[in-house]
């Protein structure tokens, strides 16, 4: 028999989220504060609750320019290393509470550099906060493992650079590397002496592609830029055909997508919100779930969307009819996609996302083998009753 699944169950669950922006996830009483600190003036109000419903607020109305707005506001107070650190230890604290156990956050370094900072520092600093927050959390018995990914702005022409910082700070957590901005008129192939420094560093990438716009964008992140997980890929669904039967016919693209598991970092509520998509009920994540693509659940931005990760898994549980073994599937998807080395995402999988599940409805396990049955045998690819 199932167990019940609603919020507080969901936020008890070892959850995993791959594509969240640190610059917009950060807590309205902190922006306040910071613009306070660094005299920034051009908030629409210094009360964090008015400030919170003034984020959330240009969201439904699809309004994209105030979407963006909310933007230049976090990034503007995030450009001191404190502010920095704070706004990184605060989102490592915020992910637990939200009982997330693995999480990759990015962030464009080019944008926290107005007040003079080097990108060198704006990562430094931004490593020290997950860094400080994750070993206090360690001490205090809620272990959470947070990497990160750097973001370049495809409006820019600073990828190169970032992509070789991405990779000089392999090292000290940086995972991976993404590019991010307006896809109409900017594509990734615009950037690909960064994409392929990262493939001879043997280093990851991945893209915000197909959020709004269409199929080339997918194809030139796959196919030209070796991105190995797509930044939304929502419109993967445009190469998709539903028959009245509900049988589904899939084009070449999407046959590749599925065929080689590149993972969808999906983003429903933020897809809805900027207009991409109308409601989380005509979201494709439904289809690309029942037809098994590697669908990953995300937040995109905490803060502009009023949400979290559970809450936006619960969403989809309503909307979709979703049950443990979804959320299960969904989690052990997005680690089985993550940029940290194998051994840690195996770790984390048996260690903590499988028990956890288990614990909180026990269908979650039955009849299925461990991962090691698998790695024994092949590939944590393979195992077929998750993936
Ligand atoms: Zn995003």
């Amino acid at each position: 028999m199932s167990v019940r699944l609603g919020l507080d169950q969901i936020r008890s669950a070892p959850k995993v989220l791959l594509h969240d922006h640190l610059d917009g996830g950060l807590r309205p009483a902190t922006v306040v504060e910071l613009a306070a600190e660094q005299g920034y003036r051009e908030l629409p109000t210094t009360d964090p609750q008015e400030l919170a419903a003034w984020f959330v607020s240009a969201a439904p109305r699809h309004d994209l320019v105030r979407y963006l707005a909310g933007f230049a506001h976090t990034v503007g107070v995030m450009q001191t290393c404190e502010a920095l650190e704070r706004v990184a230890t605060e989102c490592v604290e915020d992910l637990i509470e939200d009982g997330v156990v693995y999480a990759e956050v990015r962030f464009a370094p080019e944008l926290h550099t107005e007040r003079g900072l080097t990108t060198e520092q704006v990562v430094e600093s931004v490593l020290a906060g997950f860094d400080g927050a994750t070993a206090r959390a360690a001490v205090a018995g809620r272990p959470i493992t947070v990497r990160t990914l750097l973001t370049a702005m495809r409006t820019a022409a600073r990828s190169r650079e970032i992509a070789e910082l991405a990779v000089r700070y392999r090292d000290a957590g940086v995972v991976g590397f993404d590019v991010a901005g307006p896809e109409a008129g900017y594509p990734p192939t615009a950037h690909l002496d960064a994409f392929h420094l990262v493939q001879r560093e043997n280093f990851h990438a991945t893209v915000h592609a197909g959020e709004a716009f269409g199929l080339p964008s997918i194809w030139q992140a796959i196919q030209w830029c070796n991105a190995e997980r797509l930044g939304h890929g929502v419109r993967i669904v445009d190469d998709i055909v539903v028959g009245p039967d509900g049988g589904a016919s899939l084009g070449r693209l999407a046959s590749y997508v599925r065929d080689r598991r590149i993972p969808l970092e999906m983003c429903p509520t933020s897809n809805v919100h900027t207009g991409a998509v109308p409601s989380l009920a005509d979201h494709p994540i439904g289809l690309l779930r029942r037809l098994r693509f590697r669908v990953t659940v995300n937040t995109d931005n905490r803060l502009m969307s009023g949400i979290s990760l559970s809450s936006e898994l619960a969403g989809l549980v309503e909307t979709f009819d979703w049950s443990w073994r979804d959320i299960n599937w969904l989690t052990i998807n997005a680690m089985k996609s993550a940029f940290c080395p194998f051994e840690e995402r195996l770790a984390l999988i048996d260690g903590r996302i499988k028990p956890g599940f288990a614990a909180l409805d026990p269908d979650c396990t039955r009849a299925r083998p461990s991962q090691e049955t698998y790695i024994a045998h092949g590939s944590l690819a393979d195992e077929p009753l998750i993936d």
